[in-house]
């Protein structure tokens, strides 16, 4: 039964949607939270409330709401050429522009890019252009992909399968077999006492390297990872982690695919994540930040080496037979050109270096927290994994419900973030000032007070 408390907007959404990422119980008890507007970092709900967005939506709104210029591209393009393809040899000039600022500003040599609409598109892409390049190069056997647990990849069946979460797995018939997941480069909660990062992160790669071994290198083709991982609670690898990594790929000959859907254009204060945390990929997957995600669009780049197997292997069918109706949407691409000439000529870049510290040193404020286990992130996204026990990063007997209720605690003060579990993520929009940090920091303590009486 529905609370009759409920608007009837509340109502309406009930009995018409099933929503992402939502228990439909509680939803049917509490209703729906509905964002009418927004600008700059801030959103407006139906009764008139405004909200700090200190997670840019889903990391996704790198230059706040209503940006003029963006909202301009878009109108320009549906004047001018509002849908066309890239099937059967067809271009427009906004994906072509596009494809070249990506190929310029990512950090390793990368040959072609492919569109597609999300991220979890992307990732399946990735793994289709791999299985067709292993076919090519007669490798049948080689198609395994190892990801890591808590890791985020996506939604549909073989992105989810690489996401490392389970809820993403139970009650789908996921993970895919040929998806095996290694160890999370968390240093808090997986180190053993005693151990440094560096020694942490050579027993992670002697972890890949023993998976590997024991699959059998010439059935494994690719390991995927986010350079920092989102969504499995902003997890930032441990020091030589990735160096530690790449020379065990290198000795396989396993590629490397860098999921760049979160960290991608700017986020971690480099153009892309591979940069910070040094990682050496052979192809890339990008979305939400590419075009500040007034437009659904996503790509993947990829390296040489694969690009001349694939075109190669097209050339022996009548076509590649992939692509989606909706990649390199002309829409999403002259926003996508758009979004990053904004980043360049406003030096969004060095705004995230400028303020990185000053989100940072707030976050940490609240390291010694007596709820707080560990305050973390890099650039401009972090987490507040919550725990009753720091030194032994225990989690609470009911997993999530901590979590929750200190992101209610923040709404009611007008402050919008995630609870990951009992990790408190944060992922401001880039253009985000001082006064926006404090704004997102402010209530901070109270809430943390109010939370830690109710979990006592
Ligand atoms: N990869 C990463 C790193 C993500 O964070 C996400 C979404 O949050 C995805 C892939 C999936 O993207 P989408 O939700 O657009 O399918």
């Amino acid at each position: 039964m529905a609370n009759d408390m409920l608007t009837n907007a509340q109502m309406r959404d009930i009995e018409a949607l099933l929503h992402p990422y939502t228990n439909a119980a509680t939803h049917r008890q509490v209703g729906a939270h509905l964002i009418e507007r927004g600008h700059g970092c801030h959103v407006w709900d139906d009764s008139g409330k405004r909200y700090i967005e200190g997670m840019a939506g889903l990391w996704c709104a790198s230059l706040g709401f209503g940006d003029e210029e963006l909202i301009e591209a878009a109108r320009e393009q549906l004047g001018k050429l509002p849908y066309y393809h890239l099937f059967g040899g067809r271009t427009h000039e906004p994906a072509i522009e596009l494809a070249e600022k990506i190929k310029e500003l990512y950090p390793q040599p990368m040959a072609r890019v492919f569109y597609c609409s999300s991220g979890s598109e992307a990732n399946d892409t990735q793994v289709k252009l791999i299985w067709y390049m292993m076919n090519a190069l007669g490798k049948p056997q080689k198609k395994k992909i190892i990801s890591r647990r808590k890791a985020y990849h996506g939604v549909t069946l073989v992105a989810a399968s690489m996401t490392g979460l389970p809820l993403n797995h139970g009650s789908f018939d996921l993970p895919f077999d040929f998806v095996k997941h290694t160890t999370t480069p968390h240093y808090w909660r997986e180190a053993r006492d005693g151990e440094t990062e560096e020694q942490f992160s050579a027993r992670l790669a002697a972890d890949l390297d023993t998976l590997i071994e024991a699959e059998g290198p010439d059935t494994v083709a690719a390991f995927i990872s986010e350079p920092v991982m989102g969504a499995g609670g902003v997890i930032v690898p441990p020091k030589g982690y990735f160096e530690a990594i790449a020379p065990v790929l290198r000795k396989h000959d396993v590629l490397w695919i860098d999921d760049e859907v979160i960290c991608g254009f700017g986020r971690t204060g480099n153009w892309f994540g591979a940069e910070t945390l040094n990682m050496q990929p052979t192809s890339a997957s990008m979305a939400k930040q590419l075009t500040g995600s007034y437009v659904p669009l996503s790509a993947v780049a990829i390296n040489q080496q694969m690009a001349d197997v694939i075109e190669a292997e097209s050339a022996r069918h009548p076509a590649l037979g992939h692509g989606f109706t909706y990649g390199g949407h002309p829409l999403g691409c002259a926003v996508g050109v758009k979004a990053i000439e904004i980043y360049q000529k406003r030096d969004i870049l060095r705004h995230v270096r400028q303020i990185a510290p000053v989100f940072q040193a707030r976050l940490r404020q609240y390291a010694d927290h007596p709820l707080v286990g560990e305050a973390r992130g890099v650039g401009l996204m972090g987490a507040l994994e919550l725990s009753p026990d720091r030194k032994s990063a225990a989690t609470f007997k009911a997993p999530g419900k901590v979590g929750a209720r200190l992101m209610s605690e923040l709404l009611k003060h007008g402050v919008i973030l995630r609870a990951i579990g009992d990790s408190l993520a944060f992922c401001p929009p880039m253009i985000i000032t001082e006064d926006g940090v404090e704004e997102i920091f402010a209530p901070m303590e109270a809430a943390l007070d109010a939370t830690y009486s109710w979990a006592k």
